[in-house]
């Protein structure tokens, strides 16, 4: 129940026990090819909008994205915490100029304020963070990006924690970018990126981008991969991409639809147990709760012994990073492949081990009301 690297499928991991796998393989080149098409399908993309899969994961994707950037551009940065202020972070690297809106712990921007702000000044990009990985809140972003179409140049969402679990789908989006570890439940080693047309029109040899991390070197590559051609730009992770398409299959055959219901029902079942035991969650509101990650607030034991403690009856959570929320708070991720069965057997072991610890929670009562959201 961590978020990320998530637990990955056996299935998926079979796939890269290959001895001889070269970057132009034909079985190489064919998981690529799907993943690409895949890609496609997940985002409901249309002809000319493009997927890149590049080295890395997360990080590399958002950096990427300083090939559609040029010297003097001004970036409007939505933060909702720590993985929101990695734009910032990035992006004062390049000779761009970045301003940053920031979300209260525990909430989102609000689309207004966003909007307010893309009116009040002119600037070539907005970036979101779909689902804030380090509390668990998820920005309300397809209204935004309907709000703030005609008012900026890019419109660029994390969906690192979000894509596949959440509503996925390009409408409005020009950069819309996750990592293979997380919701896709593949291991770590990938970024993907689906940019619409108009980011692959922008892709330039005048953008800030370095040389490893510019999409106008992968874009011949991903052309080619696509069309079942092997090419070369820099290594890409050959096994990791035999995986990836086997998690492509298995996020296919579940269907995006179905596959969302089931992250919003085990979501719902943990925070219900979560509060039925008498604790509070992150998020202030329901409209910031995410299907992929709970951040849980605890009154008085030390978060990262309620992490050992629940690591020695054999279940990962992850810890809190958000530092306004240092010492309060652990996170509970809660995609891939979960089921009832997980969202069971972790509520019912943290209110054991919260008890032990001498927390003050209602022992039964969080399985209590985890059972009576699953029934
Ligand atoms: C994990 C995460 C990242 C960083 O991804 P890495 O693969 O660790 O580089 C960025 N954004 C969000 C929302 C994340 O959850």
């Amino acid at each position: 129940m961590h978020v990320g690297p998530v637990t990955i499928d056996v299935d998926v991991l079979k796939e890269g026990l290959r001895g001889d796998v070269g970057f132009t393989s034909r079985e190489f080149v064919e998981a690529f090819q799907y993943s690409l098409k895949a890609m496609r399908r997940l985002f409901n993309a249309k002809p000319n909008d493009q997927p890149f899969i590049i080295p890395g994961g997360g990080t590399s994707a958002m950096e990427s994205v300083t090939s559609l950037l040029r010297k003097g551009d001004k970036v409007l940065v939505v933060s909702n915490g720590v993985f929101g202020d990695r734009w910032e972070a990035i992006l004062s690297r390049y000779p761009v100029t970045v301003k940053v809106l920031r979300a209260e712990p525990g909430d989102y921007v609000s689309p207004d304020i966003i909007e307010e702000e893309l009116k009040r000044e002119k600037y070539t990009a907005v970036t979101m963070t779909h689902v804030e990985t380090s509390t668990g809140i998820r920005e309300p972003i397809y209204e935004v990006a309907k709000r703030v179409r005609s008012l900026v140049d890019l419109i660029v969402v994390d969906g690192v924690s979000s894509v596949s679990a959440e509503e996925t789908k390009l409408e409005n989006i020009d950069v819309f970018l996750t990592a293979s570890q997380k919701a896709l439940g593949t291991p770590p080693g990938a970024g993907l990126l689906m940019l619409s047309e108009n980011a692959v029109n922008r892709l330039s040899d005048d953008s800030v981008a370095g040389y490893y991390l510019n999409l106008k070197n992968w874009l011949p590559v991903m052309r080619s991969m696509e069309e079942g051609k092997g090419s070369y730009f820099a290594t890409p992770p050959v096994h990791l991409i035999l995986m990836l398409a086997k998690s492509f299959q298995l996020i296919e055959k579940e269907g995006l639809e179905n596959r969302v219901k089931r992250h919003a029902r085990i979501s719902q079942a943990i925070r219900a147990g979560i509060e039925g035991m008498g604790l509070s969650i992150v998020a202030k509101r329901p409209e910031a709760y995410s299907n992929t990650v709970t951040g849980v607030l605890v009154k008085k034991v030390n978060p990262a012994q309620v992490l050992q403690e629940m690591n020695n009856s054999g279940i990962e959570l992850a810890p809190g990073v958000h530092p306004a929320l240092a010492g309060k708070y652990f996170r509970i991720g809660h995609m891939g492949w979960v089921n009832e069965n997980d969202a069971i057997a972790t509520i019912a072991t943290l209110e054991r081990v919260l008890y032990k610890l001498g927390e003050p929670v209602k022992l039964g009562e969080g399985l209590k009301a985890t059972q009576l959201q699953l029934a």
